[in-house]
């Protein structure tokens, strides 16, 4: 039998009520921040990633599905969404045709990562993102939504660290420092590392490598090389964090793994995830737009892994179940059964049936182990005297109902137990 492809998952009954759960909070918790639903292609121009995400990232150098396609062109599987949410504001004009520069989307991400838990080569991101806004307020506010969705969502035990990455004025000064600090360390440190110093600096926060942590520990810390602008603008995101009564760690670290972010950047932790604990990170990217060639906008996100969220969610319980499962007695009546059935789905009710007609204890049986909140039972005596038996599996009891009245009397319990 021919398997999933390594890195990638079915998310099956059973698992999929948890996925729908989320996208339901998530959904909700957008709408009441003004966030609209946009949804962008999953394969894109190679170049949009090479030119936003960033030539010397670990996405762009080692992780992308880019390939060449039938007609010659490098294409790739994204690997992120906020430089397609970029493109398609520029390209469709939405500044102008928007009531709201927010945007979010929910769709499947790809990179050729070496797989984990928590860790996929195709997994599912909610992004948001804001275009043309660059004041501090908006930081503070998308950082508070963050919060709120993964409370809205149950998540306990989680850790909110914010960090300043400077912007193009300060950054060169940093970079400076850093390879300065490094100084006749640097040969000592990873290849990769090596590879950062030459092409982004700010890079090297990112190593993972055990035996190069002592040097980079010891690293300058951005917040400390920030222009004035840059300062302000970070002391107004944290004191409205603060007002709001949300508690976050600064930590100098936190630098993220692409090449676009300006100013603020931040992530939330989640525990009990193991290696792979970041439940959503973003930051700010105000020069990202007219990097891929559109206007000067300022630009705001953060991408949450649906994967995480949904493993950090505590179990709910929730399966579906039908509202009615209908038992036929004898195969002369498997007619009626159906157009009942027909009925019963017509109303709004979720129907069942056997398809088989096995005997009635078999059926019973079946529509047990389904949960279904009735069972309508349709026999030949039945059937002569227009009426079916109805049993409530909740409470046991039995009773006889008219076909006639029996799809308004089920619509109506329904509508009692909500
Ligand atoms: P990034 O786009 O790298 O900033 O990641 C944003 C969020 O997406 C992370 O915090 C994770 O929750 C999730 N994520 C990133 N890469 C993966 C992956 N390979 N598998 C599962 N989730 C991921």
């Amino acid at each position: 039998m021919i398997s999933a492809v390594r890195g990638t998952r079915d998310i099956l009954p059973g698992e999929i009520e948890r996925w729908q759960r989320l996208e339901r909070v998530t959904r909700d918790v957008c709408e009441r921040y003004g966030y609209l639903e946009i949804r962008t292609p999953v394969i894109e121009r190679e170049e949009l990633f090479k030119k936003g995400t960033g030539e010397s990232t670990d996405i762009v150098q080692k992780e992308m599905y880019a390939f060449t396609d039938k007609g010659g062109e490098r294409v790739t599987l994204r690997p992120e969404s906020t430089p397609s949410m970029v493109r398609a504001f520029v390209e469709h004009g939405l500044e102008q045709h928007l009531v709201t520069p927010k945007l979010f989307s929910l769709g499947p991400m790809f990179r050729y990562e070496r797989p984990q838990k928590g860790r996929y080569r195709q997994f599912h991101q909610l992004d948001i993102e804001v275009f043309g806004i660059a004041d501090a307020t908006l930081d503070a506010e998308v950082i508070e939504m963050a919060s709120m969705l993964v409370r809205e969502l149950e998540i306990e035990g989680v850790d909110l660290v914010i960090n300043s990455v400077g912007c193009p004025s300060c950054r060169p000064g940093f970079h400076h420092a850093l390879l300065e600090a490094l100084g006749d360390r640097l040969p000592q440190l990873c290849n990769d590392c090596q590879r950062r110093a030459k092409t982004n600096p700010l890079r090297i926060f990112d190593c993972k490598v055990p035996t190069d942590q002592p040097t980079i520990d010891s690293l300058p810390h951005s917040v400390d090389y920030l222009c004035e602008a840059c300062r302000e603008h970070f002391d107004a995101t944290k004191a409205l964090l603060t007002a709001f009564g949300l508690a976050c760690r600064v930590s100098h670290r936190l630098v993220r793994g692409l090449d676009y972010y300006t100013r603020t950047t931040f992530e939330i932790l989640g525990e009990n995830l193991g290696a792979q604990n970041a439940l959503l990170g973003g930051g700010r990217y105000d020069g990202l737009m007219r990097q891929v060639g559109g206007p000067d906008r300022a630009g705001i996100g953060f991408a949450a892994g649906l994967e995480r969220l949904v493993l950090a969610m505590p179990e709910s319980g929730e399966t579906w179940c039908p509202d009615a499962f209908v038992v036929a007695i004898g195969s002369e009546v498997r007619q009626p059964v159906h157009l009942l059935a027909r009925d019963l789905r017509h109303a709004g009710l979720s129907t069942l049936v056997d398809y088989e007609v096995r005997s009635p204890r078999a059926q019973m049986k079946r529509a047990a182990r389904t949960k279904a909140r009735y069972v309508l039972i349709v026999g030949s005596d039945e059937l002569e005297r227009g009426e079916v038996s109805v049993k409530n599996m909740g409470t046991g009891e039995q009773t006889t109902v008219a076909r006639d009245d029996v799809v308004s009397r089920l619509v109506g319990e329904k509508c009692l137990s909500k």
